[in-house]
Protein backbone atom coordinates (compact mmCIF):
# COMPACT_ATOMS: atom_id res chain seq x y z
CA UNK A 1 0.00 0.00 0.00
CA UNK A 2 0.98 3.78 -0.26
CA UNK A 3 1.86 5.72 2.48
CA UNK A 4 2.38 9.04 2.33
CA UNK A 5 5.17 10.60 4.22
CA UNK A 6 5.47 13.76 6.10
CA UNK A 7 7.64 15.08 8.68
CA UNK A 8 7.80 17.70 12.12
CA UNK A 9 10.17 18.55 14.61
CA UNK A 10 7.55 16.91 17.12
CA UNK A 11 4.67 14.41 17.05
CA UNK A 12 2.45 14.47 19.91
CA UNK A 13 0.37 11.83 20.60
CA UNK A 14 -3.37 12.70 22.56
CA UNK A 15 -5.47 16.03 22.66
CA UNK A 16 -6.00 15.94 26.50
CA UNK A 17 -4.62 18.73 28.86
CA UNK A 18 -1.01 16.96 28.81
CA UNK A 19 -0.22 17.15 24.76
CA UNK A 20 -1.97 20.45 24.24
CA UNK A 21 0.08 21.98 26.55
CA UNK A 22 3.32 20.03 25.59
CA UNK A 23 2.68 21.53 21.99
CA UNK A 24 2.18 25.01 23.22
CA UNK A 25 5.90 25.07 24.77
CA UNK A 26 7.06 23.63 22.18
CA UNK A 27 5.35 25.31 19.05
CA UNK A 28 6.69 28.48 21.55
CA UNK A 29 9.74 27.75 21.28
CA UNK A 30 9.99 27.53 17.51
CA UNK A 31 9.70 23.52 16.87
CA UNK A 32 7.61 22.77 14.11
CA UNK A 33 4.80 20.46 16.27
CA UNK A 34 2.12 18.36 15.16
CA UNK A 35 -0.80 16.64 17.76
CA UNK A 36 -2.63 13.85 16.68
CA UNK A 37 -5.76 13.19 18.94
CA UNK A 38 -7.70 10.03 18.08
CA UNK A 39 -11.83 11.43 19.35
CA UNK A 40 -13.17 13.52 17.00
CA UNK A 41 -12.79 16.88 19.74
CA UNK A 42 -10.12 17.34 21.96
CA UNK A 43 -9.98 17.58 25.51
CA UNK A 44 -9.62 13.79 26.42
CA UNK A 45 -10.88 13.40 30.12
CA UNK A 46 -10.96 17.23 30.71
CA UNK A 47 -13.77 17.89 27.68
CA UNK A 48 -17.31 18.92 28.39
CA UNK A 49 -20.74 18.44 26.91
CA UNK A 50 -22.65 21.17 26.38
CA UNK A 51 -26.42 20.18 27.05
CA UNK A 52 -28.84 23.21 25.88
CA UNK A 53 -26.46 25.27 28.32
CA UNK A 54 -26.08 22.24 30.93
CA UNK A 55 -22.39 21.38 31.21
CA UNK A 56 -21.12 18.20 32.22
CA UNK A 57 -18.07 17.77 32.43
CA UNK A 58 -16.13 14.10 32.23
CA UNK A 59 -17.29 13.62 36.65
CA UNK A 60 -17.05 15.83 39.30
CA UNK A 61 -14.07 18.27 37.91
CA UNK A 62 -12.35 21.12 40.26
CA UNK A 63 -9.54 22.84 39.95
CA UNK A 64 -7.06 22.60 43.15
CA UNK A 65 -5.25 25.43 43.37
CA UNK A 66 -1.19 25.70 44.61
CA UNK A 67 0.29 23.29 41.91
CA UNK A 68 1.31 22.34 38.55
CA UNK A 69 -2.09 22.97 36.90
CA UNK A 70 -2.45 26.43 38.10
CA UNK A 71 1.50 27.39 37.22
CA UNK A 72 1.11 25.87 33.59
CA UNK A 73 -2.15 27.84 32.76
CA UNK A 74 -0.50 30.84 34.00
CA UNK A 75 2.61 30.11 32.22
CA UNK A 76 0.51 29.77 28.89
CA UNK A 77 -2.04 32.37 29.51
CA UNK A 78 -4.62 30.77 29.66
CA UNK A 79 -7.17 32.62 31.29
CA UNK A 80 -10.51 31.41 32.95
CA UNK A 81 -12.93 32.81 35.54
CA UNK A 82 -14.56 30.52 38.29
CA UNK A 83 -15.95 30.30 41.62
CA UNK A 84 -15.31 28.86 44.92
CA UNK A 85 -17.39 26.48 47.18
CA UNK A 86 -18.39 28.48 50.66
CA UNK A 87 -18.90 25.69 53.02
CA UNK A 88 -19.03 21.97 52.72
CA UNK A 89 -21.43 19.97 54.85
CA UNK A 90 -20.99 15.99 56.37
CA UNK A 91 -23.61 13.71 56.18
CA UNK A 92 -23.84 11.08 58.79
CA UNK A 93 -26.34 9.12 60.10
CA UNK A 94 -28.70 11.17 57.78
CA UNK A 95 -28.18 14.11 59.19
CA UNK A 96 -25.98 17.03 57.84
CA UNK A 97 -23.70 18.88 59.54
CA UNK A 98 -21.12 21.66 58.52
CA UNK A 99 -17.70 20.54 58.28
CA UNK A 100 -15.63 21.63 61.17
CA UNK A 101 -13.02 23.78 58.49
CA UNK A 102 -12.25 26.94 60.68
CA UNK A 103 -12.02 27.27 65.00
CA UNK A 104 -15.41 28.85 64.90
CA UNK A 105 -17.02 25.80 63.46
CA UNK A 106 -15.33 23.29 64.90
CA UNK A 107 -16.37 24.99 68.67
CA UNK A 108 -19.80 25.11 67.48
CA UNK A 109 -19.76 21.73 65.91
CA UNK A 110 -23.08 19.75 66.90
CA UNK A 111 -21.38 16.20 65.26
CA UNK A 112 -18.25 16.28 67.57
CA UNK A 113 -17.81 16.29 71.41
CA UNK A 114 -15.31 18.14 73.14
CA UNK A 115 -12.91 15.76 73.44
CA UNK A 116 -13.29 14.89 69.10
CA UNK A 117 -13.09 18.49 68.52
CA UNK A 118 -9.63 18.76 71.11
CA UNK A 119 -7.81 16.08 68.90
CA UNK A 120 -9.08 17.41 65.85
CA UNK A 121 -7.73 21.11 66.48
CA UNK A 122 -4.21 19.77 67.49
CA UNK A 123 -4.19 17.40 64.46
CA UNK A 124 -4.85 20.32 62.11
CA UNK A 125 -2.17 22.27 64.33
CA UNK A 126 0.53 20.03 63.25
CA UNK A 127 -0.71 19.00 60.05
CA UNK A 128 0.97 21.66 57.66
CA UNK A 129 4.46 20.97 59.51
CA UNK A 130 4.52 17.51 58.44
CA UNK A 131 6.87 16.24 55.87
CA UNK A 132 4.54 14.56 53.69
CA UNK A 133 7.02 12.63 51.61
CA UNK A 134 8.36 10.91 54.59
CA UNK A 135 5.46 9.24 54.71
CA UNK A 136 5.16 7.77 51.54
CA UNK A 137 5.88 4.24 52.34
CA UNK A 138 2.95 4.72 54.71
CA UNK A 139 -0.57 3.97 53.85
CA UNK A 140 -3.59 5.94 54.41
CA UNK A 141 -4.95 3.73 57.14
CA UNK A 142 -1.30 2.83 58.72
CA UNK A 143 -1.22 7.07 59.39
CA UNK A 144 -4.52 7.44 60.61
CA UNK A 145 -4.02 4.47 63.14
CA UNK A 146 -1.61 6.23 64.56
CA UNK A 147 -2.30 9.92 64.39
CA UNK A 148 -5.93 9.77 65.07
CA UNK A 149 -7.32 8.19 68.20
CA UNK A 150 -10.77 9.12 68.43
CA UNK A 151 -13.26 7.11 66.16
CA UNK A 152 -15.42 9.91 64.80
CA UNK A 153 -12.33 11.79 64.21
CA UNK A 154 -10.90 8.90 62.17
CA UNK A 155 -13.78 8.46 60.13
CA UNK A 156 -13.93 12.30 59.36
CA UNK A 157 -10.39 11.94 58.48
CA UNK A 158 -10.75 8.33 56.50
CA UNK A 159 -13.42 10.22 54.40
CA UNK A 160 -11.94 13.52 53.29
CA UNK A 161 -8.94 11.00 52.65
CA UNK A 162 -10.98 8.93 50.00
CA UNK A 163 -12.26 12.17 48.71
CA UNK A 164 -8.85 13.40 48.40
CA UNK A 165 -7.20 10.22 46.14
CA UNK A 166 -10.10 9.27 44.59
CA UNK A 167 -10.00 6.23 46.48
CA UNK A 168 -11.80 4.11 49.11
CA UNK A 169 -8.95 1.75 49.68
CA UNK A 170 -6.85 3.43 52.19
CA UNK A 171 -4.78 0.43 52.99
CA UNK A 172 -3.91 0.99 49.19
CA UNK A 173 -2.97 4.53 48.70
CA UNK A 174 0.21 6.73 50.01
CA UNK A 175 -0.26 8.62 52.68
CA UNK A 176 1.77 11.55 51.27
CA UNK A 177 -0.94 11.96 48.56
CA UNK A 178 -3.35 12.43 50.95
CA UNK A 179 -1.19 14.76 53.56
CA UNK A 180 0.49 17.06 50.74
CA UNK A 181 -3.10 17.00 49.24
CA UNK A 182 -4.75 18.31 52.80
CA UNK A 183 -1.61 20.50 53.23
CA UNK A 184 -2.19 22.31 50.14
CA UNK A 185 -6.22 22.65 50.10
CA UNK A 186 -5.29 24.69 53.77
CA UNK A 187 -3.74 27.65 51.93
CA UNK A 188 -5.33 27.57 47.71
CA UNK A 189 -8.81 26.78 46.91
CA UNK A 190 -10.19 24.77 44.80
CA UNK A 191 -12.15 26.65 41.34
CA UNK A 192 -15.09 25.50 39.84
CA UNK A 193 -14.48 26.97 36.23
CA UNK A 194 -17.28 28.81 34.62
CA UNK A 195 -18.05 27.23 31.46
CA UNK A 196 -16.48 23.68 32.72
CA UNK A 197 -13.11 22.58 31.99
CA UNK A 198 -13.82 22.89 28.38
CA UNK A 199 -12.92 26.48 28.96
CA UNK A 200 -9.25 25.54 29.83
CA UNK A 201 -8.94 22.55 26.84
CA UNK A 202 -10.12 25.96 24.71
CA UNK A 203 -7.97 28.27 25.74
CA UNK A 204 -5.13 25.73 25.64
CA UNK A 205 -6.32 24.94 21.93
CA UNK A 206 -6.24 28.52 20.57
CA UNK A 207 -3.18 29.13 22.14
CA UNK A 208 -1.58 25.87 20.90
CA UNK A 209 -2.32 26.76 17.13
CA UNK A 210 -1.16 31.05 17.75
CA UNK A 211 1.91 29.74 18.57
CA UNK A 212 2.10 27.36 15.23
CA UNK A 213 1.05 23.62 16.57
CA UNK A 214 -0.83 22.22 14.05
CA UNK A 215 -3.32 19.79 15.47
CA UNK A 216 -5.44 16.94 14.31
CA UNK A 217 -8.21 15.43 16.08
CA UNK A 218 -9.95 12.35 14.74
CA UNK A 219 -6.29 10.83 13.94
CA UNK A 220 -5.28 7.85 15.56
CA UNK A 221 -1.35 6.87 15.82
CA UNK A 222 -1.51 3.28 15.33
CA UNK A 223 2.71 2.68 16.30
CA UNK A 224 5.45 4.47 17.44
CA UNK A 225 8.28 3.95 14.54
CA UNK A 226 11.78 3.72 16.19
CA UNK A 227 14.89 2.32 14.89
CA UNK A 228 18.34 1.79 16.63
CA UNK A 229 17.28 2.82 19.84
CA UNK A 230 15.92 6.11 18.49
CA UNK A 231 12.45 7.41 17.56
CA UNK A 232 11.79 8.11 14.16
CA UNK A 233 8.16 9.22 14.23
CA UNK A 234 4.79 7.69 14.14
CA UNK A 235 2.65 5.91 11.88
CA UNK A 236 -1.50 6.71 11.49
CA UNK A 237 -4.05 4.29 11.51
CA UNK A 238 -4.31 5.33 7.39
CA UNK A 239 -0.92 3.70 7.29
CA UNK A 240 0.55 7.47 6.78
CA UNK A 241 4.16 7.51 7.99
CA UNK A 242 5.22 11.07 10.54
CA UNK A 243 8.97 11.25 10.89
CA UNK A 244 9.64 13.11 13.69
CA UNK A 245 13.03 13.44 16.08
CA UNK A 246 10.93 13.17 18.94
CA UNK A 247 7.46 12.16 19.86
CA UNK A 248 5.87 12.67 23.33
CA UNK A 249 3.30 9.79 23.86
CA UNK A 250 0.82 11.78 26.04
CA UNK A 251 -1.91 9.04 26.41
CA UNK A 252 -3.46 7.12 29.42
CA UNK A 253 -1.01 4.02 29.92
CA UNK A 254 -2.48 1.42 28.10
CA UNK A 255 -2.98 3.41 25.36
CA UNK A 256 0.72 4.52 25.14
CA UNK A 257 1.95 0.56 26.13
CA UNK A 258 0.49 -0.40 22.60
CA UNK A 259 1.61 1.80 20.51
CA UNK A 260 5.42 0.16 20.93
CA UNK A 261 5.73 -2.85 19.21
CA UNK A 262 1.72 -3.58 19.40
CA UNK A 263 2.22 -3.51 23.10
CA UNK A 264 4.87 -6.43 23.28
CA UNK A 265 7.88 -3.36 23.85
CA UNK A 266 9.26 -5.38 27.51
CA UNK A 267 10.79 -2.05 29.37
CA UNK A 268 7.31 -0.07 28.76
CA UNK A 269 5.48 -3.28 29.59
CA UNK A 270 7.46 -2.89 33.05
CA UNK A 271 6.41 0.34 34.09
CA UNK A 272 3.02 0.04 32.94
CA UNK A 273 1.90 -3.54 33.87
CA UNK A 274 1.74 -2.40 37.30
CA UNK A 275 0.31 0.92 37.71
CA UNK A 276 -2.86 0.85 39.62
CA UNK A 277 -5.65 3.56 38.05
CA UNK A 278 -7.81 5.22 40.52
CA UNK A 279 -11.58 4.85 39.38
CA UNK A 280 -14.93 6.40 40.30
CA UNK A 281 -18.77 6.27 39.29
CA UNK A 282 -20.22 9.78 38.53
CA UNK A 283 -23.73 10.54 38.41
CA UNK A 284 -24.40 14.11 37.04
CA UNK A 285 -27.41 15.83 37.06
CA UNK A 286 -28.87 18.52 35.10
CA UNK A 287 -32.20 20.16 37.14
CA UNK A 288 -34.69 22.97 35.78
CA UNK A 289 -33.81 24.13 39.18
CA UNK A 290 -31.57 23.11 42.91
CA UNK A 291 -34.06 21.39 45.45
CA UNK A 292 -32.39 22.05 48.51
CA UNK A 293 -29.86 25.27 48.08
CA UNK A 294 -28.96 25.04 51.64
CA UNK A 295 -26.09 21.97 50.91
CA UNK A 296 -25.14 22.27 47.66
CA UNK A 297 -21.16 20.51 48.62
CA UNK A 298 -21.68 17.72 50.73
CA UNK A 299 -19.25 14.73 51.36
CA UNK A 300 -20.74 11.68 53.21
CA UNK A 301 -18.67 10.11 56.14
CA UNK A 302 -21.01 6.66 55.83
CA UNK A 303 -20.01 6.01 52.17
CA UNK A 304 -17.33 7.00 49.91
CA UNK A 305 -19.65 9.49 48.37
CA UNK A 306 -19.62 13.29 47.42
CA UNK A 307 -21.79 15.79 46.01
CA UNK A 308 -21.24 19.04 44.76
CA UNK A 309 -23.76 21.40 43.27
CA UNK A 310 -21.13 22.93 41.23
CA UNK A 311 -23.67 25.69 39.15
CA UNK A 312 -24.29 27.52 42.57
CA UNK A 313 -21.07 28.67 42.40
CA UNK A 314 -19.92 28.72 38.50
CA UNK A 315 -21.88 29.12 35.49
CA UNK A 316 -22.24 25.53 34.21
CA UNK A 317 -26.25 25.78 33.63
CA UNK A 318 -28.63 28.19 32.59
CA UNK A 319 -30.37 30.51 34.66
CA UNK A 320 -32.51 29.43 37.05
CA UNK A 321 -31.01 25.99 36.60
CA UNK A 322 -28.57 23.43 38.18
CA UNK A 323 -26.01 21.15 37.83
CA UNK A 324 -24.94 18.60 40.65
CA UNK A 325 -21.95 16.53 40.28
CA UNK A 326 -21.97 13.30 42.64
CA UNK A 327 -19.10 10.56 42.59
CA UNK A 328 -18.15 7.47 44.41
CA UNK A 329 -14.61 6.28 44.56
CA UNK A 330 -13.80 2.86 43.88
CA UNK A 331 -11.75 0.02 45.37
CA UNK A 332 -9.18 -0.78 43.19
CA UNK A 333 -8.82 -3.94 44.57
CA UNK A 334 -12.74 -4.83 43.79
CA UNK A 335 -15.24 -5.86 41.05
CA UNK A 336 -17.20 -2.47 41.12
CA UNK A 337 -21.13 -2.91 40.40
CA UNK A 338 -21.94 0.03 38.27
CA UNK A 339 -26.08 -0.92 38.75
CA UNK A 340 -25.35 -0.43 42.82
CA UNK A 341 -23.26 2.26 42.58
CA UNK A 342 -25.73 3.97 40.43
CA UNK A 343 -28.44 3.65 43.12
CA UNK A 344 -25.93 4.67 45.83
CA UNK A 345 -25.72 7.99 44.24
CA UNK A 346 -28.99 8.46 43.44
CA UNK A 347 -30.12 7.95 47.21
CA UNK A 348 -26.97 10.29 47.77
CA UNK A 349 -29.35 13.15 45.89
CA UNK A 350 -32.43 12.01 47.14
CA UNK A 351 -31.19 12.56 50.89
CA UNK A 352 -29.17 16.15 50.22
CA UNK A 353 -31.28 17.29 46.83
CA UNK A 354 -35.00 15.48 48.00
CA UNK A 355 -36.92 16.49 44.67
CA UNK A 356 -34.62 15.85 42.06
CA UNK A 357 -36.44 13.99 40.65
CA UNK A 358 -39.39 15.90 39.61
CA UNK A 359 -36.74 18.73 38.31
CA UNK A 360 -35.06 16.46 36.21
CA UNK A 361 -33.60 17.63 32.93
CA UNK A 362 -30.77 14.92 31.77
CA UNK A 363 -28.56 12.87 33.84
CA UNK A 364 -25.19 11.44 32.74
CA UNK A 365 -23.60 8.13 34.66
CA UNK A 366 -19.67 7.43 34.03
CA UNK A 367 -19.65 4.02 35.75
CA UNK A 368 -15.74 3.70 36.31
CA UNK A 369 -13.96 6.26 35.02
CA UNK A 370 -10.23 6.51 35.37
CA UNK A 371 -9.62 9.61 37.41
CA UNK A 372 -5.85 9.47 37.87
CA UNK A 373 -3.80 6.79 35.79
CA UNK A 374 -1.60 5.62 38.41
CA UNK A 375 -3.01 5.51 42.14
CA UNK A 376 0.66 6.50 44.40
CA UNK A 377 0.58 3.54 46.41
CA UNK A 378 2.26 2.69 50.08
CA UNK A 379 3.68 -0.38 48.09
CA UNK A 380 5.33 1.78 45.94
CA UNK A 381 6.45 4.72 47.57
CA UNK A 382 4.35 7.39 46.79
CA UNK A 383 4.84 9.30 44.08
CA UNK A 384 8.91 8.68 44.14
CA UNK A 385 7.15 5.26 42.35
CA UNK A 386 5.74 7.08 39.76
CA UNK A 387 7.33 6.22 36.48
CA UNK A 388 9.72 9.38 34.59
CA UNK A 389 9.08 10.61 31.25
CA UNK A 390 11.63 8.44 29.24
CA UNK A 391 10.87 5.49 27.56
CA UNK A 392 14.10 2.90 28.42
CA UNK A 393 15.49 2.02 25.36
CA UNK A 394 14.24 4.23 23.11
CA UNK A 395 15.66 7.95 23.14
CA UNK A 396 13.58 10.91 22.31
CA UNK A 397 10.04 9.36 22.98
CA UNK A 398 8.22 10.43 25.87
CA UNK A 399 5.94 9.70 28.23
CA UNK A 400 3.48 12.92 30.06
CA UNK A 401 0.23 12.30 31.48
CA UNK A 402 -1.73 12.27 35.14
CA UNK A 403 0.94 8.94 35.96
CA UNK A 404 3.87 10.83 35.22
CA UNK A 405 5.58 12.31 37.86
CA UNK A 406 4.92 13.71 41.35
CA UNK A 407 1.43 15.07 42.03
CA UNK A 408 -2.34 14.01 42.15
CA UNK A 409 -4.64 14.96 39.36
CA UNK A 410 -4.38 17.56 36.39
CA UNK A 411 -0.93 18.07 38.37
CA UNK A 412 1.32 15.82 37.03
CA UNK A 413 -0.60 15.95 33.58
CA UNK A 414 0.62 19.20 33.35
CA UNK A 415 3.83 19.27 35.13
CA UNK A 416 4.89 15.93 32.82
CA UNK A 417 3.71 18.21 30.04
CA UNK A 418 5.91 21.11 31.04
CA UNK A 419 8.68 18.98 31.79
CA UNK A 420 8.96 16.73 29.10
CA UNK A 421 8.61 19.61 26.79
CA UNK A 422 11.81 21.40 28.55
CA UNK A 423 13.72 18.24 28.18
CA UNK A 424 13.45 18.27 24.40
CA UNK A 425 14.17 21.87 24.06
CA UNK A 426 17.23 20.67 26.17
CA UNK A 427 18.54 18.16 24.54
CA UNK A 428 18.39 20.27 20.93
CA UNK A 429 20.36 22.73 22.60
CA UNK A 430 22.64 20.24 23.55
CA UNK A 431 22.69 18.33 19.61
CA UNK A 432 23.14 22.02 18.49
CA UNK A 433 26.17 23.12 20.57
CA UNK A 434 28.97 21.01 18.11
CA UNK A 435 27.55 22.96 15.32
CA UNK A 436 27.71 26.26 16.92
CA UNK A 437 31.63 24.97 18.09
CA UNK A 438 32.22 24.53 14.32
CA UNK A 439 30.99 26.98 12.66
C1 LIG B 1 -14.24 11.79 37.10
C2 LIG B 1 -12.99 12.59 37.06
C3 LIG B 1 -12.80 13.60 37.98
C4 LIG B 1 -11.64 14.36 37.95
N1 LIG B 1 -11.49 15.39 38.82
C5 LIG B 1 -10.43 16.18 38.75
C6 LIG B 1 -10.33 17.32 39.58
O1 LIG B 1 -11.22 17.61 40.36
N2 LIG B 1 -9.20 18.08 39.49
C7 LIG B 1 -8.19 17.78 38.63
O2 LIG B 1 -7.19 18.48 38.60
N3 LIG B 1 -8.27 16.71 37.81
C8 LIG B 1 -9.36 15.91 37.85
N4 LIG B 1 -9.45 14.83 37.04
C9 LIG B 1 -8.28 14.45 36.26
C10 LIG B 1 -8.12 15.23 34.95
O3 LIG B 1 -9.31 15.18 34.20
C11 LIG B 1 -6.98 14.55 34.20
O4 LIG B 1 -5.81 14.56 35.00
C12 LIG B 1 -6.62 15.22 32.89
O5 LIG B 1 -7.75 15.57 32.14
C13 LIG B 1 -5.75 14.26 32.13
O6 LIG B 1 -5.32 14.84 30.94
P1 LIG B 1 -4.29 14.05 30.02
O7 LIG B 1 -4.04 14.88 28.84
O8 LIG B 1 -3.12 13.66 30.85
O9 LIG B 1 -5.02 12.67 29.66
P2 LIG B 1 -6.38 12.42 28.83
O10 LIG B 1 -7.37 13.47 29.12
O11 LIG B 1 -6.76 11.02 29.10
O12 LIG B 1 -5.94 12.58 27.32
C14 LIG B 1 -5.34 11.56 26.56
C15 LIG B 1 -5.80 11.74 25.13
O13 LIG B 1 -5.06 10.84 24.30
C16 LIG B 1 -5.92 10.43 23.27
N5 LIG B 1 -5.35 9.21 22.66
C17 LIG B 1 -5.16 8.00 23.27
N6 LIG B 1 -4.59 7.14 22.39
C18 LIG B 1 -4.42 7.81 21.22
C19 LIG B 1 -3.90 7.44 19.97
N7 LIG B 1 -3.45 6.21 19.72
N8 LIG B 1 -3.87 8.37 18.98
C20 LIG B 1 -4.33 9.63 19.20
N9 LIG B 1 -4.87 10.03 20.39
C21 LIG B 1 -4.90 9.13 21.39
C22 LIG B 1 -7.24 10.20 24.00
O14 LIG B 1 -8.34 10.15 23.13
C23 LIG B 1 -7.28 11.39 24.93
O15 LIG B 1 -7.94 12.50 24.37
C24 LIG B 1 -10.61 14.06 37.02
C25 LIG B 1 -10.80 13.04 36.09
C26 LIG B 1 -11.98 12.31 36.10
C27 LIG B 1 -12.17 11.26 35.06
Amino acid sequence: METSVTHTDVVVVGGGLAGLAAATYLARAGKSVTLFEKAASLGGRAATSNHDGYLFNRGIHGLYTGGATEEVLQDLGITYTYGSPKETFLLHDGQIYPFPASTSSLLSSHLLKFGDKMELGFLFSRISRVKAESLAHLSVQQWLESNVKHPLDRQLMASTAQVFTYCSNLDLVSAEVFLSKLQLSLKHPVLYIDGGWQTLVDGLRQTAVEAGARIRSGSRVSAVCYQDAQVEGVQLSDETVVAASSVILATGPDDAAKLVDGGTYAPLREIIDPLIPARVACLDVALRRLPEPRYPVVQDLDQPRFLSAQSVYSRLAPEGGAMIYTFKMLDPTQQSSPRQDEHELEELLDTVQPGWREVLVRRSFLPHIEAIGMLPTALTGGYAGRPKPEVPGIANLYLAGDWIGAGFLSDPSLGSARQVALQILEVEKQVRKPETMLG
